[in-house]
């Protein structure tokens, strides 16, 4: 056996995953590593739980997959009934998917069925950030902005209507809320030349993932969009497949605005790595509209099976017994104090940002200018790989252009103890200093 049929293998030295134990992952050599994000921001109650493999293995002795038009599943009823209660009943419909990019896919049809149903057909645009990630699939994809990702896609997505993202970081005018209200009228100006009357929505992560390194925003913005799609009639559709279910220290990051969306797409931590679940939120308003139209005209066939749906309500029982989501805002913030700190030693942080749990470090060549490093020179990709060396696993993502810098983002299980997250930083401090050390050599060339 050759052993090289994978797709995606991407480097011959790749480590060979063996098993995992709350916040540490061995590999076949019987290396140890921290998971210092969550695998891609997803473990968020740590591996190998034994109340999750304990309520997945009883669901499994009973029934593994049951298709939903045959039967009603009682654990799809009460997670969908957890799931509202956990948003205060701000949004009271849930459609389970079994990936982000399939609940994004659905808050983008639902928005699109709905508008057909009231007989505003030409409400088939959208409106989204400039950097931002959606998902891979055809039509999150489209609003992805992200070039590398979507660009040679664009001939057949949906694509959308892209508006620069509020940059708290490398925002040139002269303070934050100019910053802000400039962002808000380039995003109104944009809405009025695609046409007010054809928008569907406005879709947004409120707190950045892979695409910005944890880019926040703020309250006032958030405000803003909301004014906007009101008084343009279209809807606000919240992406938190990453910044959902308590990743930064509320169950959901719209909670930490006040500003509540019509659509919410969640992912990644409802299942945490255990099972692909993941869902869509909306206002029952919305899902009214289009039932009395003949009904949601989409869904997939694992949707809501009672695996998946058993597995989303023990995270969430498991969430709520170790008090979870208050973890994560409180070693959240021990976490940005230490990386703060490091940022103070070593000057190729530029910027440390992120809410709880999600927090991003943005590297730059200089300080002062905020000036990048060359992209050819994969600073995300160095410092990942010198962390990994040392037994540390960190989400890189690449510079932008002109948009963004090379960054990381630091989002450990929200289990995380004092103790740990002084081990992360160690191990971070060290490579840190390795890095710098290849900088000097190449500065040196
Ligand atoms: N939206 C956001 C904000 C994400 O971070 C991701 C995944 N990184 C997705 C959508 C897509 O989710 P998935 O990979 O599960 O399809």
């Amino acid at each position: 056996m050759s052993n090289n049929a994978l797709f995606y293998l991407t480097s011959d030295d790749m480590p060979v995953v063996s098993h995992a134990d709350g916040i540490y992952i061995w590999d076949t050599k019987g290396r140890r590593y921290i998971d210092g994000c969550s695998g891609a921001i997803t473990c968020n109650i740590g591996h190998n739980h034994p109340t999750v493999k304990r309520a997945m293995a009883e669901q499994l002795d009973k029934i593994a997959f049951s298709y939903r038009t045959q039967f009603e599943s009682q654990v799809a009823l009460d997670l969908a009934d957890r799931l509202v209660d956990l948003t205060d009943g701000d949004l009271d419909k849930v459609f389970f998917v079994g990936s982000g990019s399939e609940a994004v896919e659905s808050a983008i049809k639902l928005a699109v069925q709905y508008f057909v149903a009231k007989e505003q057909p030409e409400r088939c645009k959208f409106v989204s950030l400039r950097p931002s990630y959606h998902g891979s699939t055809m039509g999150a994809l489209g609003l992805t902005g992200y070039e590398p990702l979507e660009a040679p896609y664009r001939s057949i997505t949906i694509g959308s209507v892209k508006v620069p993202s509020p940059d708290l970081y490398r925002y040139k005018e002269t303070s934050i809320e100019e910053h802000i209200t400039s962002v808000l009228e380039q995003t109104e100006k944009a809405i009025l030349a695609a046409g007010a009357e054809t928008i569907a929505a406005v879709v947004l992560e409120p707190v950045g993932g892979a695409s910005t390194g944890g880019r926040i925003v703020t309250k006032r913005y958030m405000e803003g969009l909301r004014a906007l799609c009101d008084r343009y009639g279209c809807l606000l559709i919240m992406d938190e497949v990453l910044s959902g279910m308590g990743r930064t220290g509320a169950w959901f990051a719209y909670q930490h605005f006040g500003v509540v969306p019509d659509i919410l797409a969640l992912a990644k931590g409802l299942g945490s790595g255990y099972y692909p679940i993941a869902a869509m939120m909306a206002r029952k308003e919305l899902v009214d509209v289009v039932g009395r139209s003949g009904g949601f005209m989409h869904g997939h066939t694992y949707a809501g099976n009672p695996l998946a749906c058993a597995t989303g309500l023990a995270v969430i029982d498991v969430m709520e017994s170790e008090q979870l989501v208050s973890n994560s805002l409180k070693q959240g913030s021990y976490l940005r104090q230490q990386l703060e700190q490091l940022a103070l030693k070593y000057d190729c942080i530029g910027n440390v940002r992120g809410i709880g749990l999600l927090q991003g470090v943005e590297l730059v060549r200089d300080k002062t200018t905020k000036e990048p490093y060359p992209a050819a020179f994969n600073a995300f990709a160095k410092i990942t790989s010198l962390a990994k060396d040392r037994g540390l696993l960190i989400y890189p993502r690449r510079c932008l252009n002109g948009l963004a810098g090379d960054h990381v983002l630091i989002t450990p299980p929200l289990t995380v103890t004092v103790a740990d997250i002084d081990e992360i930083i160690t191990l971070l401090d060290e490579s840190l200093a390795a890095f710098g050390q290849i900088v000097l050599e190449r500065e040196a060339c």
